[in-house]
């Protein structure tokens, strides 16, 4: 079965259910069910992000879901980001609730008030905490499997507490890198912009977001990084104190990673046939497909077991199951299994295999010998070359404009718009005569040349798309 990708949200839908990641037949509007097979994904996609987290210094920790009003409600601007779309828990069985209790749309107001009590001196700073949970949002948009979800079920939030502005600043940094690494390793490629005034986390001093450009068109914001100051230590009360002897409020940054990271990974690398996968975050790195005649049958089943032991190390299943070789290589195709290894009894003859590449269907044929070695520069090969991919497509997407004419006439196209900027009243200026919607400025990246709006000096440059 072919599904055309050109179709994206169609082949979307498909992929999810056809390879078993998610069934979204529950029952309740934006609430989606992990398969077996898409819950393995996730794991090893979400072991990943704990490494990098783990090795920067962050502890994984897990914090209560349910908020009470008055604590949800204490930080006015932070409020005013979600109030719409909050749940509430009102009853215990029969009983009103004497003090209404939200369900997390995000964790600061549940976190902070314990940073409160746990944070006494300079000593206990930095504190750098993350957790990967589950969080509500009462979305009112289209919702959509891991992209737009109302029980958002992986949701991957750290939470740190600095001593001055300059720690803070320089965890933003950390947690960029470590984010780029993450990013890298899924070959999902990414932008990285500084959120305009009007369009950052609610209660921060700046958020910076990660976007990445999915196939059509649309820009999809996989993280966020955000820069609170000390807003929140002065809401929630948290101070330290200093060699001086003097108290301070510390500044607080958090960072967020949600199960957007999967659906960009399917997005960018997946194709007609299925899923296609980085072979890190592959459940099944490697399918043996016995060719198996009568007369043989055994002698072949015999060597594709000889052959499984020799693969240790990897994630491998023979399959043995009674079905032609073409239905297990379309069944395999969809789970997007990097490498499929064919052996019949003309191989057994010539003591060789089939190497076949899911991602460009190319065969190889190597001695037995060489197989193990083979495998592992084919895996390095079909990540190096999804990535290339990925990242040319994403290129291919972005046009720079240089006049409004220009960016008007591409409003109806699958593109993102990257023009020069000197300011942020600028973009706002562009942002109001387009349908495209300012996104940020690139924050790696500085402009020279003119600003698009006022012809003056432009220092960066900004970011205009169409947004999920
Ligand atoms: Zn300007």
């Amino acid at each position: 079965m072919q599904m055309p990708k050109s179709n994206f949200s169609e082949w979307y839908n498909e992929i999810l259910e056809i390879a078993q990641v998610i069934d979204k037949r529950y029952n309740v509007k934006g609430c989606y069910v992990w398969m077996p097979f898409g819950f393995q994904i996730r794991r090893l996609v979400f072991d990943k992000l704990r490494t990098l987290l783990n090795e920067t210094g962050h502890q994984e920790t897990l914090f209560p879901e349910l908020i009470p009003e008055d604590q949800l409600l204490k930080e006015s601007e932070h409020v005013k980001g979600f109030e719409d779309e909050v749940y509430w828990v009102t009853h215990g069985g029969l009983t009103k609730l004497d003090v209404k209790l939200a369900l997390r749309p995000t964790s600061e107001t549940i976190i902070y008030p314990m940073f409160k009590l746990w944070v006494r001196n300079h000593a206990d700073l930095p504190l750098k905490v993350y957790q990967i949970v589950n969080t509500f949002r009462y979305e009112t948009k289209h919702t959509r499997p891991l992209i737009r979800d109302r029980e958002i079920s992986t949701f991957k939030e750290a939470h740190c507490v600095h001593a001055n502005l300059d720690d803070a600043e320089k965890e933003m940094k950390i947690i960029q890198e470590v984010y780029s690494k993450f990013w890298d390793a899924l070959a999902v490629p990414v932008m990285v912009v500084k959120r305009p005034e009007w369009d950052k986390f609610p209660g921060a001093d700046y958020t910076i977001s990660f976007d990445t450009v999915m196939p059509d068109g649309k820009t999809l914001q996989i993280a966020t990084s955000h820069n609170l100051g000390t807003k929140f230590s002065k809401t929630f009360d948290i101070t330290y104190e200093k060699e001086d002897g003097e108290h301070e409020y510390p500044y607080i940054t958090c960072h967020g990673i949600s199960g957007r990271a999967i659906a960009a990974m399917i997005a960018h690398h997946g194709d007609e046939n299925g899923l296609v996968l980085p072979p890190e975050f592959a459940p099944i790195q490697i399918v043996i497909v016995p060719i198996v005649f009568k007369e043989s049958k055994e002698e072949v089943m015999k060597k594709a077991e000889e052959i499984k032991e020799m693969l240790s190390g990897y994630r491998v299943v023979l399959d043995d199951r009674e079905l032609t070789p073409g239905n297990k290589y379309y069944y395999w195709e969809t789970k997007g299994v990097p490498i499929r290894i064919e052996i019949g009894p003309r191989d057994i003859e010539n003591n060789q295999v089939v190497l076949v590449r899911r991602d460009t269907k190319e065969k190889r044929v190597v001695p037995l010998a060489e197989m193990r070695e083979a495998v592992r520069s084919l895996m390095n090969e079909i990540y190096e070359y999804i990535k290339q991919k990925a990242e040319k497509e994403q290129l291919e997407k972005i046009e720079i404009v240089e006049s409004i004419e220009h960016a008007k006439q591409l409003e109806n196209k699958p593109v993102v718009l990257k023009a020069r900027l000197c300011s942020e009243a600028c973009a706002k200026q562009m942002e109001n005569q387009l349908a495209f919607e300012f996104r940020g400025i690139l924050v790696d990246e500085p402009a020279d040349g003119l600003c698009i709006v006022c012809k003056k000096e432009a220092k960066h440059w900004g970011i205009f798309s169409k947004a999920y």
